[in-house]
């Protein structure tokens, strides 16, 4: 699916340049030549980035920016901020309006795509969290909707890994204004070390770390569990842009380029922090309180009753940000026989480890539900066939590759599963349709001999 990208820029040379640019990575790019068109069309239709020039006659762009973090409906809209001058006050002053980063003219085709790549992704995550939150509005639990406020950003635990004795203090000096917490950690087994036992809500990772490679320990630290939500802010020498691209594609927030600035080193470090106590909470709200009558007891994962309000939500949104959405529809095979053989009690403890292995291998916005006995569903937003297929077959192979073990006399379980997958066309709805798409390919699956994935013939619209 590729990513809608909003250019907004008064001069059609530079509107040209960077729709060239974008539509040559299979973005998907429309333009606005002033502000107050550039919010016409976000409403009507919302992109997935801003690319925003910020000196523009009648309403410039820190202006644009402003409006549309104060609305509701756009305030988690990447923004980024494009101009000519380098000056680092025009910088700053575009961080405090709201945008989530700054390049300057002409822009650095590296820098450009690496950093679009990781806002998209991250937009991605809080829109799944943002739907789930409205399903839950749905069901009736108590939504706590505060967007962030900057009391949100201070008084963090950041850990600052940085092998520079001085920069690192003059560094915990700055965090220091804003009430941050700051431990320092001067090479990359300190700074794994530190993250044991204790939770941080930011790390600044200086890429130039002594003998140590940073990307390595930012890839370590983006893949081990404890620390697999903090965002990293990387501090980067400013000719270093492979290394950067390099640092976003492993998963990086953002970045910091050197010398330091102090303004812009507190104001990033505050949108990260906004956002990640953002997400978190909805994380919370989201775990604490999900009404029992929309979990499954035997698994712990969402029932159907759950993703009858679920596709509700979506239902509404999606065909409005023209998305698409693919669906599996999962059975396990021949399970009747596992019951039979080792009774009710095993073929509960296999069904349990099923839906473990099945959650654990999805990314953190599909969402799993027990559609009822052995069978399965999974939803999986802004997925095409293409990659639903691929997930699919992956998720095939961890359940056949390796048997499910029960304690004895049981012991090793062999399982199986089949898989049918379906998808609609942007913008469609799903609904039930779609689940009956994906019931005929499963059916299918399972006539041309089980333990196999197949596709949907018909996008649903
Ligand atoms: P296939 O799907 O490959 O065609 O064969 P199957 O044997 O898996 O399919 P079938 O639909 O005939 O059997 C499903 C079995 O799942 C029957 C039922 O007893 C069992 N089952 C359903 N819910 C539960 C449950 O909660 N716990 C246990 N232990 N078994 C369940
Ligand atoms: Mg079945
Ligand atoms: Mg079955």
């Amino acid at each position: 699916m590729p990513a809608r990208i909003l250019v907004v820029d008064d001069v059609p040379a530079n509107v040209g340049v960077l729709e060239a640019k974008l539509s040559s990575e299979y973005f998907d790019v429309s333009t606005a030549a002033d502000g107050p068109t550039a919010l016409a069309q976000i409403r009507q239709s919302p992109p997935d980035l801003v690319l925003l020039d910020v000196m523009m006659p009648g309403m410039d762009g820190f202006e644009v920016c402003r409006r549309i973090r104060a609305d509701i409906a756009t305030q988690h809209l990447p923004v980024v901020m494009v101009t000519a001058l380098s000056d680092i006050e025009d910088r700053v002053k575009g961080l405090e309006a709201g945008a989530d980063d700054f390049l300057t003219k002409p822009v650095d085709d590296t820098a450009l795509f690496a950093r679009i790549r990781s806002l998209v992704r991250m937009k991605m995550t809080m829109d799944e969290w943002r739907l789930r939150e409205a399903t839950r509005q749905q069901i009736g639990a108590v939504v706590d909707a505060r967007p962030p406020s900057l009391a949100d950003a201070q008084g963090a635990r950041i850990l600052l890994v940085e092998d520079v004795e001085v920069t690192a203090r003059r560094i915990k000096d700055v965090l220091a204004s804003d009430r941050h917490k700051v431990e320092v950690a001067a090479s990359a087994r300190n700074a794994l070390a530190l993250t044991e036992g204790r939770d941080f809500d930011l790390i600044l990772l200086s890429l130039t770390l002594g003998s140590d490679d940073g990307l390595r320990l930012c890839s370590q630290l983006r893949s081990q569990e404890r620390t697999r939500q903090v965002p990293i802010l990387l501090i980067i020498e400013p000719a270093d842009v492979q290394k950067l691209a390099k640092g976003l594609d492993l998963g990086a927030a953002d970045y910091l380029g050197r010398p330091l600035d102090r303004n812009e080193v507190l104001a990033r470090v505050r949108t990260q922090i906004r956002r990640k106590r953002y997400q978190d909470r909805l994380r919370t709200n989201y775990e604490n309180n999900l009404s029992l009558a929309f979990i499954d007891t035997l698994t712990g994962l969402h029932n159907r009753r759950y993703l009858d309000v679920h596709f509700r939500t979506l239902a509404e949104r999606l065909p409005v940000h023209r998305k698409i959405i693919a669906v599996q529809m999962i059975d396990i095979d021949r399970f009747k026989p596992i019951n039979d053989t080792y009774g009710h009690a095993a073929g509960d403890e296999v069904l349990r480890a099923v839906a473990q292995r099945i959650a654990r291998n999805l990314r953190g916005f599909d969402t799993v539900i027990r559609w009822g006995g052995e069978e399965f569903v999974v939803i999986m937003p802004e997925t095409t066939m293409k990659q639903a297929m691929m997930v699919a077959e992956r998720l095939r192979r961890r359940i056949a590759d390796s048997p499910i073990t029960l304690p004895p006399p049981v012991g090793n379980v062999q399982v199986t599963i089949s898989i049918g997958v379906a998808a609609t066309v942007p913008g469609g709805v799903p609904g039930d349709a779609l689940l009956r798409e994906a019931d005929i390919a499963l059916y299918r699956a399972k006539n041309e001999g089980r333990n196999r994935v197949c596709a949907s013939g018909v996008a649903i619209p």
